[in-house]
Order: structure tokens, then sequence, then C-alpha cells
């Protein structure tokens, strides 16, 4: 039996706490198995690591991650600790650049219909990827720092043919195992980078005939995801319209607190909740760790663990049909340690 070594970066605020609760699932998992064994070593990275050490993300730490098999990360970053420049800390971003985790899921779905605040939707029909260009887009210039007394300051948006080929070429791959759809999300109209994008995309969508692709503006984009999320099934889009279509439809689904994420490259991967740190509620045990065991699920899958990621799913599922397995952001009452029993209790 091999086993699996996961490093662990809980990061700051509720990121401890919803990463506590993914590692006792695949726990739980591993006491059932024959053949299923991990080993987690936990590394300290964030905002918190900042006030330490002066480095969010020490080079000592970047350096052991990448002897692990995978990383399951919490939440970083906390809104009063800021470089000089006035910008966050952010060292999940900069994982995402410096492994090269191009490739950004952020599966939604609906798993049971008081979640959402859309009519007439039940488990399940609401159920679309979004593919996030994860290393370039908006987010290139985002160290570029600025000085406060200029008249102007700009950022670039970088659409390289690498990085607008590839992560096209994800999208269609993932559609291929979903409902072969893929929706390009850009705003190619106006802005040149944008027409590249498209461009590229274009060329990538000829090579998959057996998958529709269809062509979507971001502001329209936004208003068909309230509109008729169920057209969608795999999106595909630039860094930052990706972060902001995420959030956006997370909140179709439940919330922050049950939207899992993959930040996945070729040879290394980060898996953690589409969510923040939550300040606002951090340190209260009331946070959802929902997103963090479906992130679990989403490594289980990647680390050829399918079973146990489906397992986990089905769990989740079934856990969320008793309306008294809620946390305080999906209209319950549960602590996030009785959430994640709840849905290991299942498992
Ligand atoms: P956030 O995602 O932390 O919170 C947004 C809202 O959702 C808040 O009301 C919060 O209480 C709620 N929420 C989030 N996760 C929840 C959960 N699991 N259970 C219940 N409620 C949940 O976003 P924010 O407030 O904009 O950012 C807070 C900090 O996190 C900032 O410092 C930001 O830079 C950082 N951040 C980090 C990541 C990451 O590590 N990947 C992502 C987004 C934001």
């Amino acid at each position: 039996m091999s086993q699996l070594r996961i490093a662990l970066l809980p990061g700051d605020g509720i990121g401890r706490e919803v990463t506590a609760e993914a590692v006792k699932a695949l726990q739980a998992l591993e006491a059932q198995s024959d053949d299923l064994s991990f080993a987690f070593d936990e590394f300290s990275a964030g905002a918190g690591e900042y006030l330490i050490s002066g480095d969010p993300l020490p080079a000592e730490t970047f350096a052991a991650l990448q002897a692990y098999d995978a990383v399951l990360l919490g939440a970083m970053g906390l809104p009063d600790v800021r470089r000089a420049d006035g910008a966050e800390m952010s060292p999940q971003l900069d994982l995402r650049e410096r492994l090269d985790l191009y490739n950004g899921l952020r599966p939604i779905r609906l798993y049971h219909r008081a979640l959402t605040p859309l009519k007439g939707y039940g488990a399940g029909d609401i159920d679309l990827l979004i593919v996030r260009e994860n290393t370039e887009g908006l987010f290139h210039d985002r160290n570029a720092g600025h000085d406060p007394q200029a008249e102007w300051v700009e950022n670039a948006m970088r659409i390289s043919r690498k990085g607008a080929r590839r992560i096209a070429h994800a999208a269609f791959a993932e559609a291929r195992r979903r409902r072969k759809k893929v929706t390009l999300v850009d705003k190619a109209n106006v802005l040149p980078a944008m027409a590249y994008f498209r461009a590229a995309f274009d060329e990538v969508a000829a090579e998959y005939p057996d998958v529709e692709a269809e062509r979507v503006y971001v502001d329209a984009a936004a208003l068909y995801l309230v509109q008729r999320p169920q057209a969608f099934d795999v999106i595909v889009t630039e860094n930052m319209f990706g972060d902001i279509l995420s959030d956006l439809a997370a909140g179709i689904v439940g919330g922050m607190g049950m939207a899992p994420s993959a930040d996945i490259g070729e040879n290394h991967a980060v898996f953690q909740p589409a969510h923040g740190s939550a300040p606002d509620i951090a340190g209260q045990g009331v946070a959802n760790p929902t997103a963090a065991i479906l992130s679990a699920a989403m490594m289980l899958d990647w680390l050829g663990r399918e079973a146990e990621g489906h397992a986990v799913r089905a769990a989740v599922e079934k856990t969320l049909q008793d309306a008294g397995n809620r946390t305080r952001d999906i209209g319950g009452e549960l602590s996030t340690a009785a959430m994640g029993e709840r849905i290991i209790g299942n498992l």
C-alpha cells in the first residue's frame, strides 16, 4: 500500500477551522480502507506567518511542498495585514504562479433545493464547472506596486497564446467528461486581449467537434448565471473574471461554504475551498466546512481515488437532505465540527 503524502497549509482565519474537518474526513476514509493511507505534514503560510517571520510563504516551505503528492490549503490573507503598497498577502496566488497551477477548477453544484435563492431548482439542477485561468489575465500585474502620489496607475491584462490555448484544452477535456458543452466568457467586444483570448479558444474548439462551443460576454454571463444557470456546463475564462464569477456562482448554490476548488498544473496541485479567511466569523467555530471537505474530494479524484472522491460527495448530499444538518451560513445552527461530524457520519 503506497502512502499519499499531503502537505497541509491551513493558513489564516477559518482556513484552520475548515481544514481540520477535511483532514478528519480523509482520516475516516483511511480507517475504512485496506489500501488508502495518508501522511499529513502541516506548514505555516499566510498573513499570520508574515507577522511572525516577515514572509507569508517562507522559501523552505515552498521548497518542501513540492515533494508532496498534493497540497490541501485552507484560506490565506487577512484584510488588516498588508504590504507597504497596500496589497494583501496572498501566498495562495504565489503558489499558483510559481507552481504553474494554471487550471483553476471550480465546480458549482446545488446539493439541496433549500440552499439556492433561485426559484424552482432542486438538487443537481445547477451543476456547472468554472475553469479559471490562474496564472495570467488581469492578475498578471498584481505585484506591480504603485506610487500613491502618481496621477494614474494601470494594470495590464496579459494573455499569452500558450496560456489561452492550454486553459481552453483543459476546459474541453473537462467537458468531454461532463455534458459536452464549453462556454467561453470574455469581453472580446471591448478589450484586444480578450479578442486574442477568443481567437485562441476558437482554434482549440475546432479540435473538439464533439463538444459544443459557445461564446458569451462576461456581463451577460453574470446575468445568465442567475437567470438560467442550468444552461451552463463548463465555463472557461480569464483569471479576474473567473474570480468574480465563481463567487457569484457560489451564491446560487448556498454561498462560499459550498464552493470547492482545485488549482492544477502539470506536476503539482493545490486543493482549497473557494472562500477566503472570513475574518467576520473566524474563531467562532461556525464556518461551513463543506467546501473544504468537497475540495478534499477533488484531491482524491486527482490522486486517482475517484471512488473515494465520489463517496465524499455522496455523503455531503445525503447529509444536506436533513434540514437539521446546516451551519449558520446555510440557515442552520450547527458548529463547524458538528457539521463535519454529520458528513463523516454519512461516509
Ligand atoms: P471570504 O470568502 O473570506 O468571505 C466572504 C463572505 O462569505 C463572508 O461573509 C464570510 O463570512 C462568508 N464565508 C466564507 N466562507 C465561509 C464558510 N466556509 N462558512 C460560512 N461563511 C463563509 O472573502 P472576503 O471577506 O472578501 O476575504 C477575507 C480574506 O480572505 C481577505 O483577506 C482576502 O484577501 C482573503 N481571501 C483569500 C482567498 C484564498 O485563500 N483562496 C480567497 C478569497 C479571499
